[in-house]
């Protein structure tokens, strides 16, 4: 049954690790990242943007397809089903659907505007007993073809949203979506220390997870974030592990053809990189 993400970054926070949301794109994506999840012994958060649920077909078929994993695959760790970046709207339709978690993206309202939306679905949510993740301060990276420097959120702007009740708090610390420029600065740690200080016990969220050095990742994690969304790095892995496939020209060889097999190869690297960075936010045997 899948489960908000309140009891395990509560833990996460207090035990000083962090649980990985890993995004999902279809069928494969799901069964890698749940297989690799009960394997390790390691709770999980399945995130599904906007984009990727039009993609599946609609929230209801995702549900209907991480329902019947969970049982079919018998995994027994803790999973959420969250909507990533969610819009007003969009977090409607996937409270409907079944989701157990969703991602309110209010940071390019006004405060004041981002405050009310968040406050009226901290309601609902609470009221269904989903978790609710919240944004301050845009996260950089390549969105409508412009990269985006990485800007730092405001501590006060966080306190102010994490004092209304959302179970967990996205805030830019130099973070951007997508692959890292060469001159990258690097996280911001004064601005994350500034934003734990104010906010006390509310578990962090690192967005952009793909291309910060390790050594940065457990640093963050030390100061507060307990759940760090990947998404592009399962996506480059994927793509790299299907080229080496088709360019040594296997699709070619016996029933290569067969889509179950060109599709392994891709799975078996998601696999690969999950396990990597559940090791790395140190959620193995946590669930
Ligand atoms: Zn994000």
């Amino acid at each position: 049954m899948l489960v908000s993400t309140k009891e395990m970054l509560t833990k996460a926070k207090a035990g000083k690790y962090a649980v990985g949301q890993f995004n999902i794109n279809n069928l494969e994506w799901t069964k890698a990242i749940l297989l690799t999840a009960e394997e390790l012994k390691s709770p999980v958060i399945l995130g599904v943007s906007e984009g990727a649920g039009k993609y599946m077909c609609g929230y209801k078929t995702i549900v209907g397809m991480v329902n019947g994993m969970l049982e079919e695959l018998n995994i027994t760790v803790p999973v959420a089903l969250h909507l990533d970046h969610g819009s007003y709207e969009g977090c409607y339709k996937c409270i409907e659907a079944g989701f157990s978690s969703v991602m309110f993206d209010g940071s390019h309202y006004p405060i004041e505007e981002n405050v009310a939306k968040t406050k009226e679905l901290v309601a609902v949510c609470a009221d269904k007993g989903l978790s609710l993740e919240a944004e301050v301060g845009a996260i950089g990276g390549e969105e409508d073809g412009v990269v985006g420097a990485g800007e730092c959120a405001d501590p006060d702007e966080c306190k102010m949203i994490a004092d209304l009740g959302v179970t967990m708090l996205a805030a830019g610390i130099g973070n951007i979506h997508g692959k890292y420029p060469a001159n990258w600065q690097g996280l911001s740690f004064d601005t994350l220390d500034a934003i734990q200080q104010k906010t006390g016990d509310m578990p962090l969220v690192l967005h952009g997870g793909t291309g910060i050095p390790s050594d940065m990742i457990k640093k963050a994690i030390s100061l507060g974030v307990a759940k760090i969304n990947v998404n592009t790095e399962c996506q480059l892995a994927f793509s790299a592990a299907t080229r080496k496939y088709i360019e040594a020209g296997k699709d070619l060889e016996g029933k290569g053809f067969d889509p179950r097999k060109v599709l392994a190869p891709g799975v078996e690297a998601i696999k690969a990189t999950v396990k990597e960075k559940m090791e790395l936010f140190g959620s193995v045997n946590k669930a």
